[in-house]
C-alpha cells in the first residue's frame, strides 16, 4: 500500500488532491441547465433505464433557474471551510454537460472557472457529445486558466455491448475509445463511470470492464493505448423511482435479476480495486443517487457503513488497489 494514500487501501480523490494541490477541495454539484440526447429524442426519449428525472445527478427535478455563479455562492454557504477547505471543484453533474451550443458551454464553464474559490471544473458527459468544437473550447479554456483544472467524466458503465444495449446507453464501445483518444491528445484528464451490478452481468464481466480501463491487452487480443484514465468512479447500481429500471424491477420483468447485497458488493468492489492500476484515482466507491428516490438496495443508504465495511474487509484480507495488477504483471494480465 502506498503511504501517500492517507491510510486508505486505495488511491482516493482526497489523497490525490492533498498531494497534488496541498489543499482539501470539495465537489459542488451544479445544474448547468443541460439536457441529454438520450432523453430529448435525438437518440432516445427515455434515457438510460437507470437514469432518474434529474439526469443521473442529485437533482430530483430542476427547481431553480439559478445561474452557475449563484449556485456556487449558495453552495459555499452550506459548507464550513474547516471541513471542506476554502476552494471547490465545480461539478457539472446533471444530464450531459457538453450537450449545448458551444457559446452556451463557454458561458457556463467560464462562469465557474472565473471564480477565485473554484479550483477547477469537472464535466459529466457522454462520449458522443464531444465534437471538435467542444474539444477546441476545452483546450482553449485550459490555456486561459492554466492554474485551474478541467476534467471530463464519461459514463461508460460497462464494456459489454449486450448490457449497454439493454440499459439503453445509446453508443457502442468504439465511440468511447475515440473520445478517450481525443481527450488524451489534449491532455484533458478523464474520469470514467462504471456501474457494478447491472442486469445480466456476472462479477467476471464487471472485472473485464475494470481490466479494460488499465489498457492491458484483453481477451480479444486488442490493446487500448488511449485508455488508462486519470480516475474511475465505481458505482453500485441503484434502482430509483420513476425510472424504466424501477418498473422492470418492481414487476419482476428481468429474469434472474436482483440487486447486489452488501456482502456481494463488498467482494466485487474489493476485487475490482485489486485489478485496477494503482495510479488511477478512485473518485467514488458507492452510489450517488437521490436518497428519497432510492428503491433498492436500501443498505446503500448508510454510506458510512458501506465504506467502513470495505476498509475493514480490505484490512482483514491485507489487500489494496493494484494488488492483482502487480501480481500478474501489466503486460500479461488477462
Ligand atoms: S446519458 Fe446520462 S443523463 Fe443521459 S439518459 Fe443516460 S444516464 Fe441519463
Amino acid at each position: 500500500m502506498n503511504s501517500a494514500w492517507l491510510s486508505k487501501p486505495y488511491y482516493s480523490l482526497d489523497a490525490y488532491l492533498k498531494y497534488t494541490y496541498k489543499e482539501k477541495y470539495y465537489k459542488l454539484a451544479l445544474d448547468g441547465g443541460f439536457t441529454c440526447p438520450n432523453r430529448d429524442g435525438t437518440l432516445g426519449q427515455g434515457g438510460c433505464i437507470f437514469c432518474s428525472a434529474g439526469g443521473s445527478g442529485d437533482f430530483a427535478a430542476r427547481t431553480t433557474p439559478a445561474s452557475v455563479k449563484e449556485q456556487i455562492l449558495a453552495g459555499r454557504q452550506v459548507f464550513s471551510e474547516k471541513n471542506t477547505g476554502s476552494r471547490l471543484i465545480a461539478y457539472f453533474q446533471a444530464y450531459t454537460g457538453t450537450y449545448a451550443p458551444v457559446s452556451y458551454l463557454q458561458d457556463m464553464y467560464t462562469a465557474a472557472l472565473s471564480l477565485p474559490e473554484v479550483a477547477g471544473i469537472s464535466i459529466a458527459t457522454r462520449p458522443d457529445c464531444l465534437g471538435e468544437d467542444v474539444l477546441e473550447l476545452l483546450a482553449a479554456l485550459k490555456k486561459r486558466y492554466p492554474e485551474k483544472f478541467i476534467w471530463i467524466e464519461l459514463g461508460l458503465q460497462t464494456i459489454h455491448e449486450d448490457t449497454a444495449s439493454f440499459v439503453g446507453r445509446g453508443y457502442p464501445l468504439p465511440v468511447f475509445e475515440e473520445a478517450m483518444t481525443a481527450l488524451t491528445e489534449r491532455n484533458i484528464p478523464v474520469i470514467v463511470h462504471v456501474i457494478l451490478g447491472l442486469p445480466g452481468e456476472t462479477p467476471d464481466m464487471m472485472y473485464e470492464t475494470v481490466r479494460y480501463l488499465n489498457h492491458i491487452p484483453d481477451t480479444r487480443g486488442t490493446s487500448h493505448a488511449a485508455l488508462h484514465p486519470f480516475g474511475v468512479k465505481l458505482q453500485l447500481l441503484h434502482i430509483l423511482q420513476n425510472t424504466a429500471l424501477a418498473d422492470m424491477y418492481l414487476e419482476n420483468r428481468i429474469a434472474g435479476f436482483s440487486t447486489l447485497s452488501q456482502a456481494e458488493y463488498t467482494d466485487i468492489l474489493i476485487h475490482a480495486l485489486e485489478l485496477l492500476s494503482p495510479d488511477i484515482v478512485i473518485h467514488r466507491l458507492t452510489g450517488d443517487g437521490p436518497k428519497d428516490l432510492l428503491i433498492a438496495p436500501l443498505w446503500s443508504l448508510n454510506k458510512k457503513n458501506v465504506l467502513n465495511t470495505l476498509h475493514k474487509t480490505m484490512k482483514q484480507r491485507q489487500t489494496y488497489q493494484g494488488r492483482c495488477f502487480y501480481a500478474a504483471g501489466p503486460t500479461d494480465f488477462i
